[in-house]
């Protein structure tokens, strides 16, 4: 079987959904691999998942199995767009949609490529990788309950608690085990009170093995949210099952911050531990792991550069070596100091720029234009409209961890879209002075703020 009989069945979905149901749902959804009796997809976030369960999953393996004439299984997990195309190992079981189980509890929602393996261990993040290898060690609940990573942006938090469901899954396939953003879990309990499915979502979350909800900070105000996840933590706490959480900060933070009191006392009851910001060391071994990863060849003196030029984080670090490696496989360049510097500049010079947001860029762009904000969003292509979007794009990428995506959704565009013009204006500022005095300009401005 091949990707054909995706395309089919997507086709068929195209004309019995609404558009706006086509775009939000089965569009995202991509095709992995197909044998005679099973096709693979994956969904960006497990909400993705959540939904097409209750919604389209029946549907969808009906239309399949006619298409095929026989029995098909449709296997659907979870993959991250920024991670490498995930194929699932024998460890994701697949599910038939005749045996009815939930495929968000049945494991599908982690990341296969965020696993111990792939982690490096360094200076910054000893002591949650013992703990979080000691819990992947020992039979869910027995160790820290709860265990809580705590540490800012990109610095491998989810990728960890990844690293232990997958572990727990591989020595028992049949753990119930689910991973799940705050902003999901919260987005799926306001549904269950507008369908009045509540007695569903309880089920999903107060049978589980192992609970991994990310990001816990986006609940501080969410009052009927943090309601709901105490009593799921209670519920799960009370049979010994594995919780972990993810914060930006720490549980008594949180709680100084507005989280409900008893939550944040049951957050912090188990372990918590911080993973800090990389040293130079770390970094560049994880730069070289990664380059090992991608069968790719680099001087000693790139690793030195990339690796002294970003301190921040690990993403960040990830994001100039992928630049890096696709200049070089794309473009056939050899990977030089000078390569690299030309490439990376744009995310170098500007290290001092902070905390800044989407709507930020887009004002000092569009001042220092002369543009208004309206332009930039606009489908306009002349040359001074399409230079200011690019420039925000850019921008975007390297100072917002926001996915291309997500930068795509605000401009109104696709993804390729932001490759190629980020790509674009790299060379163009590069070329062009008036450009380059503009984008400082908008740099200084953004520092000022
Ligand atoms: P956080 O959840 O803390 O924001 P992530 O877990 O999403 O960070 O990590 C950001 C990126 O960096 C991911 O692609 C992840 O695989 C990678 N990463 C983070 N820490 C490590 C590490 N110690 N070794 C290898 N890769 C890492
Ligand atoms: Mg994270």
């Amino acid at each position: 079987m091949s990707e054909l009989f995706w395309d089919e069945l997507k086709e068929k979905l195209r004309n019995s959904l609404s558009a706006n149901e086509f775009d939000t749902w089965i569009k995202p959804i991509k095709f992995i691999s197909a044998d005679s009796d099973a096709l693979t997809l994956s969904v960006p976030t497990a909400y993705n998942l959540v939904w097409l369960e209750d919604n389209y999953l029946q549907q969808m393996s009906e239309l399949l199995n006619n298409l095929v004439g026989r029995l098909m299984r449709l296997h659907i997990h979870v993959a991250p767009e920024s991670s490498p195309a995930a194929i699932p190992d024998e460890t994701s079981p697949a599910i038939t949609i005749n045996e009815r189980v939930d495929a968000f509890v049945r494991n599908h929602s982690l990341f296969p490529s965020y696993t111990f393996s792939r982690f490096i261990v360094g200076d910054n993040n000893t002591l949650a990788h013992a703990a979080s290898l000691k819990v992947s060690n020992t039979p869910p609940g027995m160790a820290y309950s709860p265990l809580f990573l705590y540490g800012g942006v990109g610095l491998g938090k989810t990728h960890l608690m990844h690293a232990v469901g997958n572990a727990l899954l591989k020595k028992n396939i049949n753990l119930r085990i689910a991973y799940i953003t705050s902003e999901e879990f919260m987005n799926l309990f306001v549904e269950s009170i507008q369908k009045k499915s509540q007695t569903k979502f309880r089920n999903r979350f107060r049978n589980l093995d192992v609970l991994l909800l990310d990001d816990v900070q986006f609940l501080l105000k969410k009052e009927e949210t943090m309601r709901e996840l105490f009593n799921t933590f209670n519920a799960l706490h009370g049979q010994k099952r594995q919780i972990i959480f993810t914060s930006d900060r720490t549980p008594q933070q949180l709680q100084l911050d507005g989280l409900d009191d008893r939550l944040a006392s049951r957050m912090g009851g188990g372990l918590d531990v911080e993973i800090r910001g990389p040293s130079f060391e770390t970094r560049k071994a994880i730069l070289m792991a990664k380059a090992n990863e991608e069968k790719v060849q680099i001087p000693n003196e790139v690793y030195y550069l990339i690796a002294d030029s970003i301190e921040t984080d690990i993403r960040s670090l990830e994001n100039a070596l992928n630049r890096v490696i696709a200049e070089h496989k794309l473009l056939n360049q050899e990977i030089t100091v000078d390569m690299a510097k030309r490439i990376l500049r744009p995310m170098f010079a500007e290290k001092n720029v902070r905390n800044v947001s989407f709507e930020d860029i887009l004002r000092e762009t569009s001042n220092v234009f002369k543009l208004s904000k309206t332009d930039i969003r606009s489908k306009s292509r002349t040359s001074q409209i399409n230079q200011a979007r690019q420039i925000v794009m850019l921008l975007s990428n390297n100072y917002i961890p926001m996915s291309l995506t997500e930068i795509a959704g605000e401009l109104g565009r696709e993804h390729p879209t932001i490759i190629s013009g980020i790509r674009h204006i790299e060379g163009e500022l590069q070329k062009n002075s008036r450009l380059k005095e503009k984008f400082d300009e908008i740099i200084e401005n953004l520092k000022a703020r």
